[in-house]
Parts: C-alpha cells; sequence; structure tokens
C-alpha cells in the first residue's frame, strides 16, 4: 500500500471504533481518518476529532450537534447531524474504505450507500448481513466492491481462505466462547441478572454484543454474517465451544485438511487485517505463547439449553426475511433485558414467537426487510407488555 489510506469509521465511539483508532494511531503513514460519528457521546466526538484531525464528523443525536458544532467549528470540522448524514458522508470521494462499527439494524442503511458509492467495506456490524445478507452480498457483486470482516472469526475464516480462493469449502468451524453461563442449564438460567450476563469471559465489548455472548445469539448472527460472506450452506457452518478463545475459527478444505487461525483475544489485530489485507503490517500486539495455554478444549454447543442458536439456523434455512425478524426481535428483547424489564430466559422465547407469527417473504426486497424490521420491532413489544 502506498498512498495512505483514507477511512470512513461509523460508529467511532464504541469499542470497535475505538480500537480502530489505536489501529490508526499506529500506522501514521498508512492512514488518515476522513469521517468520524456516533451516537451520543458527544465528549469522546469531540476528543477523537480533535486528536485525528478528520474532515466530516457525524453526531446522531440532535441535541448534541450544537456544542460538537461550536467546538469543531474552531478545528474547521464539518460536523452534521441525522441519518441522511450518515448516508451522504460514506459517499464522498476522499473516502477510500468505510469501516461499520455501527451497533445493530441502523448499520444497514449507511452499508448500502457505501457500496452503491463504491466503497470498499470493513465490516462489523455484523447486523447488516443478517438483515438483509443476500441484497448486500448481490449489490457488493455489482458495484465492485469488497466486504472484508472484521469480526474476530469471520477474519479468522478469511485469513485461512487467503490463497486458496479457488479451492471449494467443505466447512467451516466458527468457535464460541461459551460466554458467562457455559455449562449452566435452563433452571440456573432464570434469574441471572443483567450484570452477570454483561461479565463476559474473554472479550470486552459493547453491551448489545456482550448480552448476545451470552445467550449465543452472537454465534447464531455469526453463523448467517458466515454464510454470506463465504456463500456456504447452513450444513456446510458448524460451530464448537472453544472456551479459551486461542483458536478464532477454522475452515476445512474437500481433501479433509483443516486450517485454524490462532492467537490472543484482540480485536485490533481482525480489526488491521481488514484495512490492510492482502498486506500484514508489524505490529506490537502481544504475541501468544502456547505453553501458557497447556490445554485447548473443544465441546458440542447446548442447543437445548442456548436455543437463539437453533433459532439462528432455523431462521437461516428458512431464509427470505426470517433472518431479519430473527435480528429485529432479538434487538428489542436484548434493550428490554438491558432495561430489567425481561428475564434471561424469555429473550429467546419472544423470539421464538415472533419467527412465529411474523409472515415469511422468500424474496423480499429492501422495502420488505424495512417492514419486516418494523412490525417484529412492533409485535415483540406487544409480547413482552
Ligand atoms: P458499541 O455499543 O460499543 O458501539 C456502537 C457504536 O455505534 C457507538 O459509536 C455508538 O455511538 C454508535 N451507535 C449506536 N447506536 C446508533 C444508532 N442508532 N445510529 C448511529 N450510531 C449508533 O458496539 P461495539 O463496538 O461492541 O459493536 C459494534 C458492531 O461490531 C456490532 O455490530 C457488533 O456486533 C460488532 N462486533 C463487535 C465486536 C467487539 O469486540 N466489540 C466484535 C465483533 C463484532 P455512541 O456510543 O456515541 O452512542
Ligand atoms: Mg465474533
Amino acid at each position: 500500500m502506498n498512498a495512505k489510506k483514507s477511512l470512513a469509521i461509523l460508529g467511532s465511539t464504541g469499542s470497535i471504533g475505538r480500537q480502530t483508532l489505536e489501529v490508526v494511531q499506529a500506522y501514521p503513514d498508512k492512514f488518515t481518518v476522513e469521517v468520524l460519528t456516533a451516537h451520543n457521546n458527544a465528549e469522546l466526538l469531540i476528543e477523537q476529532a480533535v486528536a485525528f484531525k478528520p474532515n466530516v464528523v457525524v453526531i446522531g443525536n440532535e441535541e448534541q450537534y450544537p456544542i460538537v458544532k461550536d467546538t469543531l467549528l474552531k478545528h474547521n470540522i464539518k460536523v452534521y447531524t441525522g441519518e441522511s448524514a450518515l448516508a451522504s458522508v460514506v459517499q464522498m470521494d476522499t473516502v477510500d474504505m468505510v469501516l461499520t462499527a455501527l451497533v445493530g439494524y441502523s448499520g444497514l442503511k449507511p452499508t448500502i450507500k457505501a457500496i452503491e458509492a463504491g466503497k470498499n467495506i470493513a465490516l462489523a456490524n455484523k447486523e447488516t448481513l443478517v438483515v438483509a445478507g443476500e441484497l448486500i452480498t448481490a449489490m457488493a457483486k455489482e458495484n465492485g466492491v469488497n466486504i472484508y470482516p472484521v469480526d474476530s472469526e469471520h477474519s479468522a475464516i478469511f485469513q485461512c481462505i487467503v490463497g486458496e480462493f479457488h479451492n471449494p469449502i467443505e466447512k467451516i468451524i466458527l468457535t464460541a466462547s461459551g460466554g458467562p453461563f457455559r455449562g449452566k442449564k435452563r433452571n440456573e438460567l432464570i434469574s441471572v441478572t443483567k450484570a452477570q450476563a454483561l461479565k463476559h469471559p474473554n472479550w470486552t465489548m459493547g453491551a448489545k454484543i456482550t448480552i448476545d455472548s451470552a445467550t449465543l445469539m452472537n454465534k447464531g448472527l455469526e453463523v448467517i454474517e458466515a454464510k454470506w460472506l463465504f456463500g456456504l450452506s447452513a450444513e456446510q457452518v458448524e460451530v464448537v465451544v472453544h472456551p479459551q478463545s486461542i483458536i478464532h475459527s477454522m475452515v476445512q478444505f474437500e481433501d479433509g485438511s483443516i486450517k485454524a487461525q490462532m492467537g490472543l483475544p484482540d480485536m485490533r489485530l481482525p480489526i488491521q487485517f481488514a484495512l490492510t489485507y492482502p498486506d500484514r503490517f508489524k505490529s506490537d500486539l502481544p504475541r501468544f505463547d502456547f505453553t501458557n495455554y497447556p490445554a485447548l478444549t473443544f465441546e458440542k454447543p447446548d442447543m437445548e439449553t442456548f436455543r437463539n442458536l437453533a433459532l439462528s439456523f432455523e431462521a437461516l434455512k428458512r431464509a427470505g426475511n426470517m433472518p431479519c425478524v430473527l435480528n429485529a426481535a432479538n434487538e428489542v428483547v436484548v434493550a428490554e433485558f438491558l432495561k430489567d424489564r425481561i428475564g434471561f430466559l424469555q429473550m429467546t422465547d419472544v423470539v421464538e414467537q415472533c419467527l412465529n407469527k411474523i409472515k415469511h417473504i422468500e424474496h423480499p426486497s429492501l422495502e420488505d426487510y424495512v417492514q419486516t424490521d418494523k412490525e417484529t420491532r412492533i409485535k415483540a413489544l406487544e409480547l413482552i407488555n
């Protein structure tokens, strides 16, 4: 890579966004930041903008607009707000690559706009592919856009198939830590609290994905994400619980050979690879020592206790708008769980009922996805109240 790569970082104030800026900071002669966006965290957005000097920032929450604008005016940084602002900044001529680290469904429309403008995507926001994987991957193909995975499992698979793109994949094995409640049975999960669910054993992440990891919905969403990123069927995706989170995922080729990608759990590495592919930049990230991990262990996921994983496979097989239903219902139940309005096990019950109640659409258009998302959110809230 010769010229500096110019980045739009959507969701720069979040866990992935902040770690992306750490990567950028480590290679000042390789990257520039053109756009930063946040939703509520005006204070951190201002701090980041002063440090990284983007051309433009977007603050989603309009109430925060005046303070961001007044502060950044003297730094010559443009400030926008509102949903349409996100859609237009990703299309700026000066942007080479868009890193999507928004949370949930909010990532869908900006990603579509970026693809329409021919921008390569570094995709952290897995929900985009869960909601509308067929549409997004078709659009990317049409516009000659590459989607580079940031999610650690998908980055692992991508790293395993580099140089093997002509060799068909027999199956992939997605590893899962099992989350904080690994080994627990349903009756032990009835009264778990949000504080317990927010304690992930190996990763520090945003609240939504941390709850998804505790319910195994995160792995379910990742199964769907993998299907679209690597053009697989549901039968070609296997999940294995690997509590140490050292093997980040594996690929089995048609001769039976399995490749694994390994390392300490640290998102900066997959973020960096998405930004630097096909190159690997020398880094100071902590190195893995095998002798510190004498046992790497593997177990079958308990899909009876953690039914979200089974529901995700079911949604994927039913296809059409069903993964969109799964995602919307899940976003609602996680938000309600974080407000202490529903219990841990009830989250899965509501998702399952939504999958049974919302009308199946076999070949949804973008408008169908938007409508499905809306209807499912209403239905999920109805079921909770
Ligand atoms: P966070 O909650 O930490 O950050 C989310 C970011 O998106 C923040 O910058 C937030 O702004 C912004 N945001 C939230 N809601 C909206 C909205 N409605 N419109 C616009 N912007 C919004 O999430 P993470 O960084 O943990 O996760 C981001 C994505 O990456 C998710 O899809 C997650 O599944 C995926 N991912 C995360 C991993 C991780 O290690 N964290 C690992 C693999 C994937 P603000 O804070 O200013 O309100
Ligand atoms: Mg992951």
